[in-house]
């Protein structure tokens, strides 16, 4: 059982550059789009911090497994509403299975 992360992967000034350059390969992956709603993501949100931001989220997510915070096959580039409206949820409804909420947040991204 490997020890809780409390600080945020993607803080401080090697957190957000690496950040950005996840965002940017996977806006570049994802056609510029929301990996949930396939909504376009304008260039200039892509991976910010801030409301409208995208979000880079962690499919398992980086306090379960730490090991993956970086991994972009872990990595999905989403819209500030998708992340509001199905991560925080689905994290809670699987709360501490990595393994449920990354296939639940699959799931999403495949019914559109
Ligand atoms: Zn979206």
């Amino acid at each position: 059982m490997g020890r809780l992360s409390d600080q945020h992967p993607f803080s401080g000034r090697n957190g957000s550059a690496a950040r950005d350059r996840l965002a940017s390969v996977l806006y570049a992956q994802q056609g510029g789009k929301c990996r949930m709603c396939s909504r376009p993501i304008p260039p200039s949100l892509r991976g910010k911090t801030g409301k409208r931001a995208a979000v880079v989220d962690h499919l398992r997510p980086w306090r379960l497994r730490p090991d993956l915070a970086f991994e972009l096959t872990n990595l999905g580039l989403v819209c500030a509403g998708c992340h509001f409206t199905h991560c925080a949820s689905i994290e809670a409804a699987h709360a501490g299975d990595a393994e449920l909420i990354a296939q639940a947040k699959e799931r999403i991204g495949q019914e559109w």
